[in-house]
């Protein structure tokens, strides 16, 4: 069976579209923790943060970029926002195909919970 997020880029589930090109895709969070909460994606599966391959460099790179443009259209951009990738259980990992949350719109707390 084919990963939830391999299935959201297919448009087999649906989501809240913000961001496509060839090769990113992102979408809001069902669960939002912040006021802007989107998840910025590959297209390519990789599950976790540990599977990155030298090949993927490009790829990830353009991930930030896209947190970027988002951050800025949102309006977050000059008060701040976050940039976090989980990896694996105690991270809280529960989707295993890598995942940017863009976070803002609200003071973010440090350490984080
Ligand atoms: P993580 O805990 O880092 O693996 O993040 C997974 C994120 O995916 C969580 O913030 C969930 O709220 C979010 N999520 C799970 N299912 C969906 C879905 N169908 N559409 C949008 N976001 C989802
Ligand atoms: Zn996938």
């Amino acid at each position: 069976m084919e990963c939830l997020f391999c299935r959201i880029i297919k448009g087999d589930i649906p989501s809240k579209k913000v961001y496509e090109d060839e090769r990113v895709f992102a979408f809001e969070d069902i669960n939002p923790q912040a006021p802007v909460h989107i998840l910025i994606i590959p297209k390519k599966h990789i599950s976790t943060t540990l599977e990155i391959k030298n090949e993927d460099h490009e790829l990830i790179g353009c991930m930030l970029q896209v947190g970027n443009k988002i951050a800025k259209e949102k309006e977050i951009a000059e008060r701040g926002f976050r940039l976090v990738m989980n990896c694996n259980r105690e991270s809280g990992q529960t989707v295993f195909h890598i995942h940017l949350h863009l976070l803002g719109g609200r003071i973010m707390h440090w350490p984080p919970g």
